[in-house]
């Protein structure tokens, strides 16, 4: 009979969030996935717990996978854990539970802390709808896109940063989403140094220019606000300039333009030649 993969959580800083369900598993597991063996073997010695460990990374994710597969398809029971928080969530995970779920195995959860589902609760932001967008892109044209898709997004969004990336990300979020929205930036959570700071994306950006940036992040920020009724127009024919300015044909920055902001497409062609942007 096929044994089982087991998702393990594992906490994103205080080893006291380490549950007895976890201890458990990684206990009785035949096996135990790493994304790093050297991370989790200070988990291990902490547990008390010397188990054998093999290696899922990114990198190595589809050979190791069908080698982790094949062990479960012949009866071993596999504990699945990653350097911090909840496996599959931007981090090692997904494709292996997508492999055993098509071979037929089961998959089961030890659900731990998640830093993302931490920072939302704390941010005293709308918790009721939210997405999580996880890393940006360092790749300039998927990040545009990225921020792009963003532009109207209504509910409370989630973003997780390095931070040495943080001042170039602030910037790219105010310029998207205006300095003026509402953001929490959620540091080192459950570490000696969390904090949570509950402000603007201009302000944010001004303390990071000048304050060089430590520990792991969370950004939650606020989605866009209601819209008041009528498309703004002006809004809509700035960004037909914007795009003019870009290379964008008339009729290209007029379709993107309306789509972008809501404003009907006919009416946005006639005002932008009716203000000379033709
Ligand atoms: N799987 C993990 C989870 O469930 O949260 C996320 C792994 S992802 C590779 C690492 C990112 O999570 C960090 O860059 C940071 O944005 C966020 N993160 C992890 N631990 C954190 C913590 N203690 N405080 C703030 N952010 C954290």
């Amino acid at each position: 009979m096929a044994g089982i993969l087991y998702l393990v959580g594992t906490p994103i800083g205080n080893l006291g969030d380490i549950s007895l369900r976890c201890r458990e598993v990684l206990e009785e597991a035949d096996f135990i996935a790493a994304e790093d063996t050297r991370v989790t073997l200070k988990l291990l010695n902490h547990l008390d717990l010397h188990k054998p460990l093999v290696s899922y990374y990114a990198h190595n994710s589809r050979g190791s996978g069908d080698r982790i597969l094949e062990r479960i398809r012949a009866g071993e029971t596999c504990a699945l854990v990653t350097d911090a928080g909840m496996p599959a969530i931007s981090d090692p995970g997904e494709d292996l539970v997508r492999l055993c779920a098509e071979a037929g195995v089961e998959v089961r959860a030890v659900p731990g802390p998640c830093a993302a589902v931490t920072a939302l609760a704390l941010s005293g932001l709308p918790t009721q709808r939210f997405t999580f967008e996880g890393f940006l892109s360092v790749t300039r044209k998927s990040r545009t896109e990225h921020l792009e898709s963003l532009r109207r997004e209504k509910r409370t969004m989630i973003f997780y940063e390095a931070p040495h990336k943080l001042v170039s990300t602030l910037e790219d979020l105010a310029a998207y989403f205006g300095e003026d929205r509402p953001v929490a930036l959620c540091r080192e959570l459950t570490k000696l140094h969390e904090e949570v700071v509950r402000t603007v994306l201009g302000e944010a950006l001004a303390r990071y220019r000048e304050e060089q940036p430590r520990g792991e992040f969370v950004l939650v920020v606020a989605g866009a606000p209601e819209e008041s009724g009528e498309p703004d127009e002006a809004a809509a024919l700035e960004r037909v300039r914007a795009l003019r300015g870009e290379g964008a044909s008339l009729r290209d920055a007029v379709r993107q333009a309306a789509q972008e902001t809501g404003m009907n497409k006919n009416a946005l062609y006639k005002l932008a030649t009716q203000s000379g942007d033709d």
